[in-house]
């Protein structure tokens, strides 16, 4: 580069903390621009009363993403983050049924033989999204700004794998019988906020890189990985700017040229990148200039659930449950067809998700305290729910569930903190259009090219990174897309770079 070109981000979420790392490495004049003060947005930590919680992501997958985008910024992870692959994976909770499932191939396949009488579907499910996933990773790796992309040697290999008119758990029935055990493998679709019998098939790659790759943990939790990749990107050179909030895009004759922060000041640069979540940000930060993202045609758009999050400090720590609990509604499908089709929730059957890290982790709480970290999937604000009125009442609901399923009848009696984070608040306080945890749906007319894209389609100077952009929501992925823009930005200034990519078939 002649001169430093100036970047500036919008966000230090784990998008925008993944494209500051890799662009100051490469020489590029970073800074971002952070609303909160503190960095990671939804993968940020909390910190109450002596417990620690991580308030979104609580899965690592794929750890050799995040390996490789430190690798791209010239450091070792290891230097920074101390990682736990989980065994067991997870306890799921079924109405007559509980199953824990090893990260052992052969505890697990054991434990599916007890609960569900065979294998066969199993050896099958691995072998086949195997293939599946191998065809479908070089696709999320690539750029989709050009129509052109989608006849591009990857995507035509990939493309009958796609099974594009197939569901998650209709595709499933190629391995599994009951529905227990097809829940099993496709409860992970609620990674992207989406329902098992509408999120596309392809989607099955989630649990086999689960079973394939394990989950992790991150040691004091995965916020961790914001401080350290705000740590990197600062020792890069980039300059993280905290307490700004950004007010609105500067864009002149179709071209973002810089942005307006709250407190007045111009800011201006040769690229900017949007990390805040993109629905919110095409309708707040980009006003009158979008003719393709305006408010009316966002609402057309298909968004993923919301979230009501428990963050709960115990006196104890119940050392009988494990890392992490999935506890499915009795009538799982109903529970999730209401929060889908209907926008509404069936608050006395809940399907929740329950963390209990400090078995694991003793960062995370006072010596022999720990924290309880509890998500319960529900509408977004195109439901007309009041979560004032009904906070109090679902909190209780899922105390009273958790409790009975987990075998933990006194939890109640050893709370001793608590923070509670309804829609209202991931819409308010934490920018989330319509408080769409998990961004804008993954149904296949909002996939790929269709996708917002990562060189952003309407104005020129101006990148996308995060899960609203592609490939879409997942710390992963997220990755990705930060990986995917700054390669667009340097390409466009001809620095030359090295990428790195250590899965191997
Ligand atoms: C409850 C929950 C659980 C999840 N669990 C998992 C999991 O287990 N595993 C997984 O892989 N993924 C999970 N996800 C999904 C996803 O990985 C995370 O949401 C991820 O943090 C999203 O990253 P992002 O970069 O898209 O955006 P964000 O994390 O939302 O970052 C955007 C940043 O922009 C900032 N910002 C917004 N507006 C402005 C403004 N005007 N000016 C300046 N800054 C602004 C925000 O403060 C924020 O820091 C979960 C998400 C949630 C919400």
């Amino acid at each position: 580069m002649s001169s430093k070109k100036k970047v500036i981000i919008i966000g230090a979420g784990p998008g925008g903390l993944t494209s500051a790392m890799i662009l100051a490495y490469r020489g590029f004049d970073v800074t971002v621009y952070e609303k909160d003060n503190k960095v990671g947005g939804r993968n940020q930590e909390m910190e109450f009363d002596g417990f620690k919680f991580d308030v979104g992501p609580t899965f690592l997958m794929m750890k050799f993403v995040l390996d490789e985008v430190f690798e791209e910024s010239g450091k070792n992870i290891d230097d920074y983050l101390k990682f736990k692959r989980l065994d067991p994976m997870y306890r799921l909770v079924f109405d007559s049924n509980t199953l824990d499932l090893s990260d052992n191939p052969n505890k697990k396949k054991e434990a599916l033989l007890s609960k569900f009488g065979n294998t066969d579907g199993y050896d099958k499910f691995l072998k086949r999204e195997k293939k599946r996933f191998d065809v479908m990773y070089p696709c999320l790796q690539k750029s989709y700004h050009r129509f052109a992309t989608y006849f591009e040697k990857e995507l035509i290999r990939a493309f009958p794998r796609l099974s594009l008119t197939r569901n998650m758990f209709g595709e499933l029935g190629k391995y599994f019988k009951s529905d227990d055990e097809k829940i099993s493998f496709t409860f992970q679709s609620k990674y992207l906020g989406m329902s098992p019998w509408e999120c596309p098939a392809a989607f099955l790659i989630i649990p086999y890189i689960e079973h394939h790759f394990g989950i992790y943990h991150v040691m004091g939790g995965l916020s961790e990985i914001s401080k350290a990749m705000e740590k990197v990107a600062k020792e890069n050179g980039a300059k993280i700017e905290l307490n700004k909030p950004v007010k609105e895009l500067i864009i002149e004759k179709g071209a973002v040229k810089g942005v307006v922060l709250e407190n007045g000041q111009k800011q201006l640069a040769d690229e900017t990148i949007i990390n805040a979540d993109f629905a919110y940000a095409m309708t707040k930060l980009a006003g009158k200039h979008t003719k393709k993202y305006t408010a009316k045609k966002m609402n057309k758009k298909k968004f993923s659930c919301s979230t009501f999050m428990l963050y709960l400090g115990l006196d104890k720590i119940y050392k009988n449950v494990p890392h992490h609990n999935i506890i499915f509604s009795k009538d799982y499908k109903t529970y999730v067809n209401n929060i889908f089709r209907k926008h509404t929730l069936s608050d006395k059957d809940l399907s929740i998700y329950v963390r209990n890290a400090s078995i694991n982790d003793d960062q995370l709480a006072p010596a022999g305290k720990s924290g309880l970290y509890v998500l319960i999937p529900v509408p977004n604000h195109r439901g007309k729910i009041d979560w004032k009125s009904i906070t109090a009442s679902l909190r209780q609901e899922a105390i009273n569930t958790i409790s009975n399923k987990l075998n933990i009848p006194d939890l109640k009696n050893h709370i001793e903190a608590e923070k509670i984070i309804t829609p209202d608040d991931w819409q308010n306080k934490h920018n989330v259009y319509i408080g769409a945890t998990f961004n804008l749906a993954h149904t296949i007319s909002q996939m790929l090219y269709m996708r917002p894209h990562n060189k952003f389609e309407e104005f020129e100077n101006c990148y996308l990174v995060g899960g609203g952009t592609h490939p879409g929501s997942g710390l992963p992925t997220i990755y990705e897309s930060g990986r995917i823009s700054s390669n667009l930005i340097s390409r466009k200034y001809k620095v030359q770079f090295e990428t790195k990519n250590h899965y191997v078939k």
